[in-house]
């Protein structure tokens, strides 16, 4: 079965000097001379519909947002995030992308996908647009997901912030799970390790400190991620790709590597052939400079697709951070040693 994947490149949302723009999508492209280019389904996405877009967000907040938009150009918070005339209309288009690579998972056109889209989403609020984010593209994919039947999800979101948004969506919703890594003591300030504890299992936070790097990242999909989607045995796993993780994103400093981004998605394409039938959706979320999205981008066809093909090697040139403390706080607090969970 082939990977699906969509791409809304949303060229007319954007603001002068805004590092949310369409050149965040300039290198994107290299898949076409790639050995798995036969293996990809591109997909012709509809913009998402009201019934699906408000199964996450309140109606207040779409109206609002789509005044904001029709009233733009604007800048409609501190992150700052921006709306032009055409952004509402962009973020359906971007939500949509997402539900079309879902439900071609979902229905078996696919084996896998990959949304690459934007204005991303995963900060946007139930109730607000936040973080360059205006609709919450991977959790109104979820909650399709959910509404069709899927009786369980799990994302995980390895962008370089916290996901907000996404958790605000599924904070009391028992059939979600949400694993997020950040880097710790940047915007937008949420996702503290002990935070949610209504949800312990359930909604797992790891803040992390700047260069961590790819043998962190090894590390928490086998000692973390894997026991909880063991445990949790979702029957779709989706994922919130931030490429702001790289290290040469100019916002952050995580510290990944393509190498890094490449063994972490085959580490989630591994854990979703052996917990759902294969069935794992990437929905393109953050990353500012173009070479490390299109590597990234690069990095999860390759895994999607099991050609074994990665992305050229661009190493970081700065040592790792430890992150063995924090990682065993973790898994203590959430119960994810291996002989427990199984
Ligand atoms: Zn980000």
């Amino acid at each position: 079965m082939p990977t699906a994947c969509c791409l809304v490149p949303s060229p007319n949302h954007t603001y002068p000097g805004h590092p949310e723009a369409p050149e965040r999508f300039s290198g994107l492209g290299g898949w076409r001379s790639r050995s798995y280019a036969a293996q990809l389904l591109w997909l012709d996405p509809s913009p998402a519909g009201a019934e699906e877009v408000g199964r996450v967000h309140t109606a207040r907040m779409l109206k609002e947002l789509e005044q904001a938009c029709r009233q733009g150009p604007a800048i409609i918070d501190l992150a700052p995030t921006y709306v032009t005339r055409g952004s509402f209309d962009d973020a359906l288009a971007a939500a949509g992308g997402a539900l079309a690579c879902s439900r071609a998972v979902l229905d078996g056109t696919a084996r896998n996908a990959f949304a690459l889209v934007r204005p991303p989403g995963h900060h946007a609020e139930p109730d607000r647009p936040m973080g360059f984010c205006l609709l919450n593209n991977l959790a109104i994919a979820a909650a399709d997901a959910l509404a069709r039947g899927v009786r369980r999800v799990l994302v995980f979101d390895f962008d370089a912030h916290h996901g907000n948004g996404t958790q605000a969506a599924f904070w009391d919703e028992a059939r979600a799970t949400y694993f997020s890594t950040h880097q710790e003591n940047i915007y937008p300030g949420s996702g503290q390790l002990e935070s949610a504890p209504h949800a312990r299992g359930r909604i797992v936070n790891l803040p992390l400190p700047a260069r961590s790097g790819d043998a962190a990242f090894t590390r928490i999909a086998d000692e973390a991620l894997a026991p909880l989607a063991r445990r949790t045995a979702p029957e779709l796993i989706l994922v919130s790709a931030g490429f702001d993780a790289a290290w040469r994103d100019p916002l952050t400093a995580l510290g990944l590597s393509p190498a890094g981004f490449a063994a972490l998605a085959e580490a989630l394409v591994a854990l979703a052939e052996e917990c759902c039938q294969g069935r794992i959706v990437f929905v393109l979320e953050g990353g500012y400079q173009a070479t490390a999205v299109a590597s990234g981008a690069e990095a999860i066809l390759g895994a999607l697709t099991g050609s074994g093909a990665r992305p050229e090697p661009d190493p970081s040139p700065y040592p790792e951070s430890d992150i063995r403390p924090r990682l065993d706080r973790l898994v203590e607090m959430h119960g994810l040693r291996q002989s427990q969970s199984n």
